[in-house]
């Protein structure tokens, strides 16, 4: 006997989350136009510096207002060490040593707050995530580098919501 698909028994919306397709648009957008070159420029060396700036990220009045219970708990910073990518959990993000810049973690941060308010049910780079994103970089990094990272996702046609020039 045969068993059978997920696709078969399961309803559209239970099934895995929707296909990340905007995932290398955004990676693209991240690195395009000298902006990964700019990231090493605010660099976070320790799991302790790290900490620091998350948890002042999650306790930003701008960010509490808008994302509310879902940033009350801090999500916990570890040192990433065995890891190749950097990585971002619900509670926790995991940041080995090249990864440590403050744009790559309001970039695992974003991943968080989405999973906390959207589980699985949105794709993981989607509109969504990047509007996450650019939250934490409106409020943690200089306006000159939220607003390049901006104009790179409209130039590579990377979707978002909610940041009106
Ligand atoms: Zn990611």
């Amino acid at each position: 006997m045969q068993l059978p698909t997920a696709k078969q028994m399961y309803p559209k919306a239970l099934r895995k989350e929707p296909r990340d397709s905007q995932r290398q648009k955004l990676y693209d957008a991240e690195r395009a136009n000298g902006l990964w070159t700019r990231w090493d420029n605010h660099r976070l060396e320790t799991v302790a510096l790290m900490q620091a700036y998350a948890n002042a990220l999650f306790t930003h009045p701008d960010i509490r207002a808008k994302y509310g219970i879902h940033v009350r708990k801090f999500v916990e910073v570890k040192d990433g060490r065995r890891c190749r990518r950097a990585l971002g959990g619900r509670d926790w993000v995991k940041m080995p040593r090249w990864s440590r810049s403050k744009a790559v973690l309001c970039h695992e941060l974003a991943h968080s707050i989405t999973t906390r308010l959207y589980d699985n049910g949105v794709a993981a780079h989607g509109a969504f995530f990047c509007e996450a994103f650019l939250d934490l970089v409106k409020v943690g990094m200089t306006a000159d580098y939220y607003e390049a990272l901006r104009d790179s996702f409209d130039k590579g046609g990377v979707r978002y919501r909610g940041h009106e020039k």
